[in-house]
């Protein structure tokens, strides 16, 4: 038995300390990021924030309503090849372009996403997502991936420390993604007693992915826009949201009215009731490591990720990064104690 004395951070324990700046309005600061990724060698230029490839937050109607505002949507796994079909026949490139396709491990798993990749070129990412992504299942999954198709950006997780991001970005992957425990609706810590507070994951993971000319997804856990800045600020080169994304028309849960109030389901893709959807219940060597909640249903998606784009302008007028990717050079955390005054509640 080993103990890391070092203490690890999560985004609660840090602010952005400000710096003298010489943009005078949040309207200067420009989200949008362009990469050329190591392996496909394919370009992309968007505001590198992705709906989670969850079936209550990455719909079709999201990736459509993300797309508007340069997001991106990690469109879940669950539809079909027809359905998929359609979907693809019905969109333009702008569109597509902001749209990953999410995979798991299974030949099942290869040959679907091999037929929806084949309806259109302008399908450029692929999501391959497993729970532990120190299986080297994933890394082989990830080479055959790579040798069928050279050209697309492959994006494999999940993991947490710099040696599995080296490691999945040699077998092929373009981008990793980093996170293990810190989801709304994630239940691994208390199941399994394992995981990684997100903010120091993000910022071991990027420096280990950068010396190799990889990037990373920081995946979970940023409950307000401040959490997003913070995992940019860590050094993330994309930031993912479920919980903050879900509860919307677009995000496809169901509607549930208690005393009047409308609200959403938004569950975990390791629940119960994830499981019950859609493997025909929980297997019986396994636990369920995620839950169901309801949240207040909250209208289109369009205010909240404008709230959200907004927030991380104002950080980084309040840094002094007139482009997003030079918040992490402009970032300097400071440790605290407190984060907001809540005398009145939560925001
Ligand atoms: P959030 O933005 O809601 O904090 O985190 C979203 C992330 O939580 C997802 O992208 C995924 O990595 C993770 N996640 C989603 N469902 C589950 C689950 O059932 N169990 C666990 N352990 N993680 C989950």
């Amino acid at each position: 038995m080993r103990i890391e004395h070092e203490l690890k951070l999560g985004f609660k324990d840090v602010l952005f300390r400000p710096k003298r700046s010489t943009l005078k309005s949040r309207s200067q600061v420009d989200l949008t990021r362009e990469f050329t990724f190591k392996h496909s060698g394919r370009q992309w230029k968007g505001v590198p924030i992705i709906a989670a490839n969850m079936d209550s937050v990455a719909t079709f109607e999201m990736a459509k309503a993300l797309a508007a505002h340069d997001v991106m949507t990690a469109v879940h796994k669950h539809y079909t090849v027809e359905e998929w079909q359609e979907f693809v026949e019905g969109s333009d490139a702008e569109v597509l372009k902001h749209v990953m396709v999410s995979s798991g491990t299974s030949e099942a798993d290869f040959e679907k996403m091999s037929a929806i990749l084949s309806f259109s070129d302008e399908l450029m990412f692929i999501c391959i997502d497993i729970a532990n992504g120190y299986s080297e299942h994933l890394v082989e999954f990830v080479t055959q991936v790579r040798e069928a198709f050279p050209d697309k950006v492959i994006t494999a997780g999940n993991v947490v420390t710099g040696d599995m991001v080296e490691e999945l970005i040699l077998a092929g992957a373009d981008i990793v993604k980093v996170g293990i425990g810190p989801g709304s609706v994630c239940t691994t810590r208390v199941k399994t007693g394992v995981g990684y507070p997100q903010l120091s994951a993000i910022i071991e993971c990027a420096d280990a992915a950068h010396g190799l000319g990889g990037r990373i997804i920081g995946d979970g856990g940023c409950s307000c826009a401040g959490d997003v800045s913070k995992a940019f600020g860590g050094g993330a080169d994309f930031v993912m949201l479920g919980g903050m994304l879900a509860g919307h028309d677009e995000s496809g849960g169901e509607i549930v009215e208690v005393d009047g109030n409308k609200f959403m389901r938004f569950y975990g893709m390791s629940s119960q009731s994830a499981m019950d959807k859609h493997a025909g219940g929980v297997a019986g060597y396994r636990a369920a490591e995620g839950k169901t909640v309801l949240l207040p249903f909250r209208g289109s998606v369009n205010y909240t990720i404008q709230d959200i784009l907004g927030g991380v302008r104002s950080t980084c007028t309040y840094v002094g990064a007139a482009q997003l990717k030079e918040l992490t050079k402009r970032t300097t955390f400071i440790r605290v104690q407190e984060q907001e005054n809540n005398v009145f509640g939560k925001e």
